[in-house]
């Protein structure tokens, strides 16, 4: 080293270039091993190591649909039907999930209904559910609610079931849920389709056997596979600051088998687990693949949807510094999140071959025109396809579900509710409103082709009112005005306002104080404007001065 004159004492670090520089002087081939990082070592531990020791496991359920149309009754129902009496009087807490026997086998059913909870956790990168099942009222029929559960379950790739519920009452029209059913695409056995619909009620219990021997049949082709010898990896389902007993988390185990005693980590909060309830509250010591378990003894609240590893007390610790050095690193960089502007990008680099596309309206009449001319535009390197339109505000699951499928949000004729907007802040994803139908078709295919033009944010900068007009031979017409609110700038655009109607919009051409140009005149002080290509100013009209800036993407 010191002859290639790289000057070093015997307790200095060299990195591998120079090594193997200097090592190729002694024909020395140096190859780079690099250190795994905790996350890979965990990681590891739990890919598919051969299937000998796999064996079957519950299936996980969760229930969804409209409003009141009985999805937390149908919880319950099932729950006191179906627990194992003789057990604590088979009463079950509410622990966010619980397991449920039949013919032998068992059925675990997630307990917070909705398909917001649902994809709020996909969105986080949970996929835990294998079958979802669409509570439909019998007599109210498919509702906005239900159509949203459907397409979020249809996103998410899960077995769909539809409980048609309320059927002890008298005012049912079955038929219509199967037909309205079918223009969602949800088609029946009964009428040729692949979809199992069972009608219960939830009020008399009729029905909930049929409804969970049907669980049993369409995930038995799936072959739901575990391996309980492993070490544990799960989800947090539920997590909250117990005043007793400090951070209390119901974990899902997913794989393996989660044992009292076992260091753990869920996203930054780490843990040895110092105790375990099942859902009938009893202590237990050992949480088998599909079980839902109350844990004990994490040293901080973990969040809904982060998974839980279960590995060495070491690895815990160092994975848990790692992913907070990591958090400094990408909160450093962009979101990730699926954005207009930058689509030509992600096509070109061959990232992208869907794009999904949400569409929210004032009617269902532009809905399905939008959604068709859409969806038009895929071409032979990305599909368009819309996952979910409804008619309305774009609201919060809008915005999850469009985090979640990585989808842009369009709106036509509608706004974004205020949560809506602050979640779609937070998380990155790409609102776009329209008026006309054109435009967001437009907008869309510049975009796939990498055309989209800036976007422009307008700021209003002032107000001013016209009192005297002045004709000038080979200038025109000029305002003699006086600035009302804000400021007059020399480089903005205009919008004369006459009797509150918009009569011309256009651009400043001089703005003066007395004979000097100037760039700007503040509130209060009077001033002479002229507007380019108008000259029919009137005494008493508004000038609503607005500048437009380019928004930084
Ligand atoms: P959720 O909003 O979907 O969770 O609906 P709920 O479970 O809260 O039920 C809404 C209403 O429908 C409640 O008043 C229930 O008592 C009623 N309900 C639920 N299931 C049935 C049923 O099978 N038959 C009848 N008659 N009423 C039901």
């Amino acid at each position: 080293m010191f002859k290639e004159f790289i000057f070093n004492t015997i307790n200095d670090s060299i990195d591998f270039d120079y090594a193997s520089y200097i090592a190729s002087m002694y024909d020395i081939t140096l190859e780079l091993k690099a250190e795994k990082s905790a996350e890979e070592i965990i990681a590891e531990t739990f890919e598919d190591d051969g299937l000998e020791d796999n064996t079957k496991r519950p299936p996980i359920v969760t229930v969804m649909g409209h409003v009141d149309h009985g999805k937390t009754s149908l919880l319950d129902a099932i729950r006191n039907t179906r627990v194992t009496s003789g057990e604590a009087g088979g009463i079950t807490q509410h622990i966010g999930a619980y397991t449920v026997q039949i013919n032998g086998e068992s059925i675990t059913f997630i307990d917070t209904p909705g398909h917001a909870a649902f994809t709020s956790m996909r969105a986080r990168g949970a996929k835990i559910t294998d079958v979802a099942i669409i509570v439909v009222a019998a007599d109210d029929g498919v509702m906005p609610q239900t159509i949203e559960a459907i397409n979020h379950a249809k996103a998410a790739d899960v077995s769909i079931i539809v409980a048609m519920n309320k059927m002890d009452k008298s005012d049912i029209n079955p038929d219509r849920v199967k037909q309205q059913l079918a223009e969602h695409g949800l088609l029946v056995e009964e009428w040729g389709g692949d979809i199992i619909l069972v009608p219960v009620s939830a009020k008399t219990g009729m029905g909930i056997n049929n409804l969970l021997e049907a669980v049993l049949l369409v995930t038995e082709i799936k072959e739901l596979k575990a391996n309980p010898k492993k070490r544990a990896m799960g989800s947090v389902l539920e997590a909250k600051l117990d005043k007793g007993r400090g951070p209390v988390a119901t974990v899902l185990v997913l794989n393996g088998t989660l044992s009292v005693g076992d260091n753990v980590i869920a996203g930054f909060a780490t843990g040895k687990i110092r105790a375990m309830f099942d859902d009938k509250g009893k202590r237990v010591k050992q949480a088998g693949p599909s079980t839902p378990v109350e844990v004990l003894g994490f040293s901080e609240v973990p969040q809904a949807g982060d998974f839980v590893h279960a590995a060495d007390e070491k690895l815990v610790k160092k994975a848990a510094e790692e992913r907070k050095d990591k958090v400094k690193i990408e909160s450093a960089k962009q979101s990730t999140s699926m954005n207009l502007n930058d689509l030509f990008g992600k096509i070109s680099e061959g990232n992208l071959k869907n794009l999904n596309l949400i569409i929210k309206t004032d009617v269902l009449g532009s809905l399905e025109a939008l959604r068709s001319s859409l969806e038009k535009i895929s071409n032979d390197e990305v599909k368009v396809s819309s996952i979910h339109g409804g008619v309305g505000a774009i609201n919060e699951t809008d915005i999850m579900l469009a985090r979640a499928s990585n989808a842009i949000v369009i709106g036509f004729n509608v706004r974004a509710d205020s949560n809506a907007k602050v979640v779609a802040e937070k998380e990155g994803v790409d609102i776009r409103l329209y008026n006309v139908i054109y435009d967001a078709v437009d907008d869309v295919t510049k975009a796939m082709k990498g055309m989209l033009a800036p976007k422009y944010r307008e700021t209003i900068v002032g107000s001013i009112e016209v009192r005297e007009v002045f004709k000038i031979s080979g200038v025109g017409a000029v305002a003699g005005a006086y600035v009302t609110s804000g400021k007059a700038v020399r480089n903005g655009k205009v919008r004369v306002y006459r009797n509150d109607v918009c009569v011309y919009d256009g651009n400043i051409l001089a703005l003066k104080r007395f004979k000097d140009d100037v760039k700007e005149v503040a509130s209060g002080y009077e001033c002479g404007v002229s507007v380019e290509n108008y000259n029919d100013i009137k005494v008493g009209d508004i000038f609503e001065i607005y500048q437009m800036e380019e928004i930084e993407q």
